[in-house]
């Protein structure tokens, strides 16, 4: 490989952390691409509406993701639709391997993979998948209109799609395993005052039940009283939680017990010149503004990391 086909900044992502960070890379006159297996935008194109961030009062996930593109592409960022199957982190060069062979090389790699909806782990969920089991609201909901479903978790995107398939459906119940939501306040209160959400509190699934059509009941039982129920559903909305997308993250990086990257203030992860961004890297909340302000930090940093090397290159 010739000297010119290294790149300044290999990002592996193309969701609100990657984007942005191509962005400011190409600000910076980096010579960057962006590699992205699926579609761009990761978790917040599946997401149904975005009501918090700033410039947008309301705009749906996957139009705010097209934005994120629009804008990357308007600096002409070089970007890859591939897989990435290795990182390697090397003394002179990062590589970057790719699903058919190709080897990319970079002063700095910036991590930018996301994250992926958690599993239940109960009987019944993996065989039901696309079956009336489901992670993704919008892009479910449509097939339950004006039936019963089921949605499992207490967090913000529990409340959020629960609320929006109240709007398909006939009736939602929300079970949660505690008495307390975890998502936010504004979302809770409108939950609660949504008449075609019944919520069930401290219960957990202990089984989805199926027909030959698919998923027609749910079996819970209540924590407190050890209670068993079954709850006639035709869908369950499972949104439990959210697991880093951490396999590209090379043996040597620093991650919690939860999985999540450690990175320092600049998103730099403890290889210099590797950095984590977005919902892969751990911090206080996974948010879209933060997201891309992750990216932001991590192509400055990477910025200031390639010019200094080449400088000390000289
Ligand atoms: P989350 O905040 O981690 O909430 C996961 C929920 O699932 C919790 O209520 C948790 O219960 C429950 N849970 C976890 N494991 C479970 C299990 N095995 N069985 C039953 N219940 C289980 O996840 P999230 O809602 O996907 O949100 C992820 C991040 O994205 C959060 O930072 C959130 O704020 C953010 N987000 C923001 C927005 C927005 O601002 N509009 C929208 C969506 C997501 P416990 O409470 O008992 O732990």
């Amino acid at each position: 490989m010739s000297n010119d086909e290294i790149y300044d900044v290999i990002i592996i992502g193309g969701g609100p952390a990657g984007l942005t960070a191509g962005i400011y890379a190409k600000r910076a006159a980096l010579k960057t691409v962006l590699i992205e297996r699926g579609v761009f935008g990761g978790q917040v194109a599946i997401t149904k509406g975005v009501e918090n961030y700033p410039g947008f009062i309301e705009i749906g996930g996957f139009e705010l993701c097209e934005k994120f593109l629009d804008h990357a592409k308007a600096y002409d960022l070089e970007i890859l639709q591939r897989e990435v199957v290795a990182t390697e982190p090397g003394v002179e060069y990062h590589s970057v391997r790719l699903d058919d062979g190709t080897v990319l090389q970079a002063h700095a790699v910036i991590l930018a993979a996301g994250g992926t909806a958690k599993k239940l782990n109960t009987p019944g969920e993996l065989e039901n998948f696309g079956k009336g089991v489901s992670y993704c609201a919008t892009c479910d909901g449509f097939f339950f209109r004006g039936k019963t479903v089921a949605v499992v978790g207490g967090g913000d995107t529990a409340l959020e799609d629960a609320l929006y398939l109240a709007k398909i459906t006939e009736k939602v119940y929300l079970i949660h395993r505690r008495d307390a939501f975890r998502g936010s306040r504004i979302l809770q209160q409108r939950v609660f005052a949504e008449p075609r959400i019944e919520l069930i509190l401290d219960t957990v699934v202990t089984r989805i039940n199926a027909d030959a059509a698919g998923v027609c009941g749910i079996s819970l039982q209540n924590r407190q009283t050890g209670a068993e129920r079954e709850v006639a559903i035709e869908g369950v909305f499972i949104f439990v939680g959210f697991a880093p997308n951490n396999q590209l993250v090379p043996a040597g990086i620093k991650i919690n017990t939860a999985g999540y990257v450690i990175t320092d203030e600049k998103c730099e992860t403890s290889i210099a010149g590797v950095f984590a961004v977005g919902d892969l890297r751990q911090k206080y909340a996974n948010q879209i503004v933060l997201a891309a302000a992750d990216g932001c930090t991590a192509a400055l940093a990477a910025a200031h990391y390639v010019e200094t090397r080449k400088g000390a290159a000289k």
